[in-house]
């Protein structure tokens, strides 16, 4: 790569399209004082990017545009352009050549173009970075900045050197990561306080947050312990009223058909009425029948008795005539058996009339029996008697045989009337037998109203009971449903389930409900709610956030520090890459520089040396100002390069210091110094702007000489007015400038020059 052409149009005093094209390793630029030779070197350097006006020798942008003159009006814009052949691809770019342009328009617009295309101002440099062109290096030199090298301090040198040794922009790298460092820290700093600021409120909301959601375990456990407990009650409370339901129904039933026997025991009742008339009626009828058939029993026994008494008489006076002795039957003995047996028959018609059950009518019978024999016993003692008498033969037995024929007819005749008697007695028995079934049947039927009556009536109380108990219920399902209304809100399902179907299934009963242990834990949940206290529902949101806040900011914090670490890290990598660079390259550029030295002066002794930071620190040390907190950190240990210093002795010369050079020597070792920088990492071009101002013809010879020596490494465009410096020229270019103010180039030959 090398500078192939530098084209100008309205650039100061270049108005014109002006082309200086540089074919060879040194051209020389020459011309008279005043005639614009400076301007082609501002030219380059503008198009290299300088936006120092100082450097380019303005004070405002505008002045490197063509101001115009007496005889040429002012140009609008000022154009420059540097042509690079890149054949050999050094310039980073696919194309043989490579055109940097700049613009400037008088409206303060400007332009930096690359093959034509716009581009930045920060694409230029890094081009040209990329390309080994540093603006702020060697490419154009002018008599100041040489000079400058010398006069600057130990610390603005080491500034130069940096730039010279390749180093500045590793620390501009470390000026931009101890940047970063500071920032990170500061960063860090204002993380910490916010953590610091923030911790004590987090641990707060904390506290609260926890107690929050304990509140909302408790309160949920409560919920869930109360639906619980009104499910239950609820369904204890139904399930009572279900067996009340039924019971109701039971019981109404349970009436009604009360009430339907009621009816048809009343029609038997009705039915089975007892005619109490009627019955009397037939009774007395019988009686009387019975008393009629008595009493003529009782007439006729009477007349058997005396027909008896009689037969016994007269049996007696048979058994007299016949001597036998005979007892006659006594007859008060007959007539006190005869009463004996009618009592006794009187007794027993008077228990036939009594009889109710059977068993009783056997006992009558009985009774009957033992009458009967009784009679049969005083008749067979009758018959005796008569027998005997019967068998008196001589005895008139006549009468004897008309009262036993009288007695017989009697006896006959009262046979027939007992027959009837005994009838009407069986017929009263069975009148008051059939009367008292009849009774008993009434009673029966009576005594069944009555308990039928009597369970319809329990079974109303127990009704009235029920119906009581079941608006017992109503008030306190109104009651329960407030209360849950009350304790778990107007929405909560079980409330929904309840009156959606007040009859909701019921389940069978789960078993044993222990309400009073249930209403002991709601209890105690409550209580355990009251401890804990309301808290604002809005602090579980703010906890959240101030935890992700916190959670965020600690994670920044972390990882700020670890970037602060690895920024010390980088610090120190380049602290360490530029020390061994800086040493490395200071040892090249302090031999080049001796050895230049040696040629330019003929002789002598020339070093430059690394000056380091005292404890006490030295004056004109701290130019750049004093070192960050985080520099001095990354550096701690590290002995600081506090300057350059240049010692310069020509030959049989004792100096003591720089000071005692004399102006041509200051120049020829700024010189020296210069070309030992360029010689250890030599630029594509250099632009030598009249460095050998100050040098006599000899030492312009020298310079002239080191110039071809490094002119096969870096392409020179010398500025001068020194003959020697032409001399070494390939290519020499006049600059004019005629009285319309407007530079111009011209070709010249050394000898047209001279002359
Ligand atoms: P010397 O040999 O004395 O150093 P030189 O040949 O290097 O001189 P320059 O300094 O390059 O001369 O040019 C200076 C000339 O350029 C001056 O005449 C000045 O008027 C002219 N000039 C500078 N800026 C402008 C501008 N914006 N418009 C017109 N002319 C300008």
């Amino acid at each position: 790569m090398y500078l192939k052409r530098l084209e100008i149009s309205g650039f100061k005093s270049f108005a014109n399209k002006t082309v200086l094209d540089f074919p060879h390793n040194v051209t020389s630029v020459v011309g008279p004082n005043g005639s614009g030779k400076s301007n082609v070197a501002d030219a380059i350097k503008w198009v290299l990017g300088e936006q120092s006006m100082k450097s380019l020798r303005g004070k405002k942008s505008e002045d490197i545009i063509f101001n115009g003159s007496d005889k040429k009006t002012k140009m609008s814009a000022a154009t420059a352009s540097l042509v690079f052949d890149n054949r050999d691809r050094k310039m980073p770019l696919d194309s043989d050549e490579v055109v940097l342009t700049r613009k400037l328009f008088r409206n303060g617009e400007s332009e930096y173009l690359i093959n034509k295309d716009k581009v930045r101002l920060g694409d230029i440099i890094d081009l040209l970075a990329r390309s080994g062109i540093s603006q702020r290096g060697y490419c154009v030199i002018n008599q100041g900045m040489a000079d400058s090298i010398l006069v600057a301090s130990p610390a603005e040198r080491m500034v130069i050197f940096e730039e010279a040794t390749g180093v500045r922009k590793f620390q501009i790298k470390k000026e931009q990561t101890v940047k970063k460092l500071e920032a990170t820290r500061k960063n860090l700093d204002r993380v910490t306080e916010l953590l610091i600021e923030i911790e004590p409120h987090l641990n707060l909301l904390r506290r609260q947050a926890s107690k929050a959601e304990k509140r909302g375990e408790v309160s949920e456990e409560l919920r869930r312990e109360q639906t619980s407990y009104y499910d239950h009650v609820w369904q204890d409370l139904i399930r009572g009223n279900a067996g009340y339901k039924k019971d109701e129904s039971t019981l109404t039933a349970q009436i009604e058909n009360g009430d339907k026997e009621v009816e048809r025991i009343k029609k038997d009742l009705a039915e089975n009425s007892v005619d109490n008339e009627s019955y009397n009626k037939d009774f007395e009828d019988l009686q009387k029948k019975s008393n009629t058939l008595q009493q003529e029993l009782n007439d006729f026994q009477r007349e058997i008795s005396i027909a008896e008494g009689r037969i016994e008489i007269e049996r007696e006076k048979m058994e007299k005539a016949k001597r036998p002795e005979f007892k006659p039957i006594n007859l008060g003995y007959v007539k006190e058996k005869i009463a004996k047996i009618i009592s006794s028959y009187n007794v027993f018609v008077e228990k036939i009339a009594q009889i109710k059950e059977m068993s009783e009518l056997d006992e009558v019978r009985k009774e009957t029996s033992e009458v009967k024999t009784e009679i049969d016993a005083l008749y067979s003692e009758i018959q005796q008697g008569r027998v005997c008498l019967k068998g008196e033969e001589n005895f008139d037995d006549t009468d004897l045989c008309n009262f036993e024929k009288a007695k017989e007819e009697v006896s006959i005749k009262a046979e027939r009337i007992r027959k009837d008697y005994d009838a009407v007695r069986t017929k009263v028995a069975e009148l008051n037998r059939s009367e008292q079934e009849k009774r008993q049947a009434f009673f029966h039927l009576e005594r069944q109203l009555q308990a039928c009556q009597d369970e319809i009536n329990r079974a109303k109380d127990n009704l009235n009971r029920i119906n009581i108990e079941v608006a017992k219920f109503e008030v306190r399902k109104e009651d329960l449903l407030n209360e849950i209304k009350d304790e778990l809100g107007e929405g909560v399902a079980i409330l929904v389930k309840i009156k959606a179907n007040e009859d909701i299934e019921i389940q069978d009963d789960q078993g044993y409900f222990n309400r009073e242990g249930a209403e002991l834990k709601i209890r105690r949940l409550k209580n355990q709610m009251d401890q804990i206290g309301g808290i604002d529902p809005l602090i579980m949101d703010e906890y959240k956030e101030t935890q992700q806040r916190f959670e965020f900011l600690s994670s920044q914090s972390r990882d700020l520090a670890e970037a602060s670490e690895s920024l010390k890290q980088v610090i120190a990598e380049l602290d360490e890459k530029v020390e061994k660079m800086f040493k490395v390259s200071f040892k090249s550029i302090n031999d080049e520089f001796n050895r230049y030295f040696k040629i330019i002066f003929d002789g002598g002794k020339a070093e430059l040396s690394i000056k380091y930071e005292t404890e006490n620190k030295e004056e004109g040390v701290d130019a750049e100002g004093e070192s960050s907190a985080e520099e001095k950190e990354a550096t701690k240990g590290k002995p600081k390069i506090a300057g350059i210093e240049v010692s310069a002795i020509p030959p049989g010369k004792k100096i003591g210091s720089l000071n005692m050079l004399s102006g041509g020597e200051r120049a020829l070792t700024s010189i020296a110094i210069l070309f030992a920088i360029i010689a250890h990492n030599p630029p594509p071009f250099s632009v030598l702007d009249e460095i050998d101002a100050a040098l006599d013809e000899a030492n312009s010879f020298r310079l002239s000489r080191i110039i071809k020596e490094i002119a096969d490494r870096t392409q020179f465009i010398v500025i001068t007015h020194n003959r020697e410096m032409m001399a070494q020229a390939d290519v020499l270019y006049g600059v004019t400038m005629q009285d319309d103010g407007v530079s111009k180039i011209v070709s010249v030959k050394l000898d047209e020059f001279s002359e």
